[in-house]
């Protein structure tokens, strides 16, 4: 069996009855990005070094007996828009591609306080801002699955590094579907957990009251492992919940007989690529049989979810970006420049790919006086609607399934010069984020050798439920356990 392709939950075993050192897993890892990962491109940078001192690190402390955690010695990748002290974070833009932070986002430091190994950070959607991965301005990344079709986005580099198994597991980040909908396309596990569970100390911000970081795994095992390390209380983030953080994984085998599983009606309509369409059907039927009642919900706003969703993105994301100037870190384009006015302008219009402009300028206009009332403010009371109709759904069923996209993953270059097409592919997974609730998304099935994925929805702060069923379905299909031919 190749280390690589091991769960955590399987190479925390071979590590502690030491069949298996990190550095030696850590050395396999690196060694096969050098095979493999020229074809993928998953990777924007690879940590080798820092990787190497981890790993012995983590050795060390197993020796020792120390302070030994579920993640100690794991190696593992993160999307390109988490801080790393000391390794270069560029959010997959020009602004900043040489940007090497000083400081370690929240999530960083618990993940290194855990033992676990950084091996490298991935490529992205510029900022977060796409669903394909090819919004990067360094380079696209491919899907393991299929190396002419895209990996999803705009976690697709984090998606990717994990589906051609080059890291035991992956940190993404979800603001619209960027964690759940990459998984989705790459036949990964990954959850979007509550907003505020997981501290955005550090995060490079696309939308605040909708940025989730959370981890991309093999199963839903290894998901609720790693959350359990990642969520909780920060004092850097005012709005991380207080509550403590309850270990998933104890509970996690309970049996999911007599929970009620609802369908939202309007998720269900035609345009649905019919592979996709019966894996679902199938994974309803799995859970019927293992005892779960169904039951049809209706979710009514839903038609409004891409609408609220993109009108608030872009409004957050052009606040968000101002602070990108040329003037305090990043890129700074001064050549020639009259003033400081002209180095914020040239460093803006050299440093930023068209999607960020785009929505810069959107997000602006909405914001702008005489058209606040009449965008911003509409959208944010829809958005209360959209929670709403969660919440309704949720006094009926204990949670709800969906695809997480209409189809598998498309051709790279397909959607890229429509950027409505593109963003019509967010359909399923936008709505969750201006609501704030959990949502998990698990390997499906496959449709014309694309993998499928399926999206498990939950109430606030209930990411035991979503594990538990996911956990269960993992115990009777095995479409997790299905590995890209490289
Ligand atoms: N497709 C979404 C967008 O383009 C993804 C955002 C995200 O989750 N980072 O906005």
């Amino acid at each position: 069996m190749q280390p690589t392709n091991l769960t955590i939950q399987e190479i925390h075993q071979l590590l502690i009855t030491k069949q298996l050192s990190s550095v030696e897993l850590t050395q396999a890892t690196l060694q096969r990005i050098r095979d493999i990962d020229p074809k993928i491109k998953s990777y924007v940078t690879v940590s080798e070094e820092l990787a190497i001192e981890q790993a012995r690190q983590a050795d060390e402390r197993i020796a020792k007996g120390e302070n030994v955690t579920p993640l100690t010695g794991i190696p593992f990748s993160m999307k390109d828009c988490i801080s790393t002290r000391d390794v270069r974070t560029t959010c997959s833009s020009k602004i900043l591609e040489n940007y090497v932070p000083q400081y370690n986002a929240t999530v960083t430091n618990k993940l290194a306080d855990s033992g676990a190994v950084l091996v490298g950070k991935t490529n992205m959607d510029e900022f977060g801002m796409g669903s394909s991965c090819e919004n990067s301005a360094l380079f696209n990344t491919h899907n393991p699955w299929d190396l002419e079709r895209v990996p999803g986005g705009s976690s697709g580099g984090a998606a990717a590094s994990m589906s051609a198994s080059l890291c035991s597991f992956s940190i993404g980040e979800d603001t619209g579907g960027s964690v759940r909908m990459p998984a989705g396309f790459t036949n990964v596990t990954g959850i979007k957990p509550t907003y505020g569970r997981v501290s955005r100390y550090g995060l490079i911000a696309l939308a605040s009251s909708f940025d989730c970081i959370g981890p991309m795994t093999r199963d839903a095992y290894d998901c609720a492992t790693v959350l359990e390390h990642i969520a909780g209380h920060d004092p850097h983030d005012s709005t991380t919940y207080n509550s403590p953080v309850p270990n998933y994984t104890a509970s996690i085998n309970k049996s999911v007989k007599g929970m009620k599983l609802g369908i939202p009606k309007e998720y269900f309509v035609a345009g649905m690529e019919a592979g996709v369409e019966s894996a679902m059907q199938e994974a309803i039927r799995t859970y019927e049989k293992l005892g779960m009642e169904i039951h049809e919900v209706s979710l009514p706003h839903t038609k409004y979810g891409l609408p609220v969703y993109y009108l608030l993105l872009f409004a957050e994301a052009s606040a968000n970006l101002a602070r990108m100037d040329g003037t305090r870190f990043g890129l700074s384009v001064s050549d020639g420049a009259k003033d400081v006015i002209d180095i914020y302008l040239k460093t803006r219009h050299e440093g930023f790919g068209d999607e960020v402009k785009r929505r810069i300028m959107l997000g602006a206009y909405a914001l702008s006086a005489g058209y606040y009332d009449a965008y911003y403010l509409k959208a944010q009371k829809v958005r209360t609607l959209l929670r709403r109709d969660f919440e309704t759904a949720f006094s009926k069923v204990d949670i709800l399934l969906a695809p997480t996209c209409p189809t598998t993953a498309f051709k790279l270059g397909e959607k890229i010069s429509d950027p409505l097409e593109m963003y019509l592919s967010d359909i399923y997974v936008v709505a969750t984020n201006p609501a704030g609730v959990p949502a998990l998304a698990l390997p499906a099935g496959f449709s014309n050798d694309m993998p499928v994925g399926m999206q498990l929805i939950g109430k606030h702060l209930d990411e035991q439920t979503l594990f538990q069923v996911a956990y269960a379905y993992q115990q009777v299909t095995d479409w997790h356990k299905q590995f890209p031919n490289l």
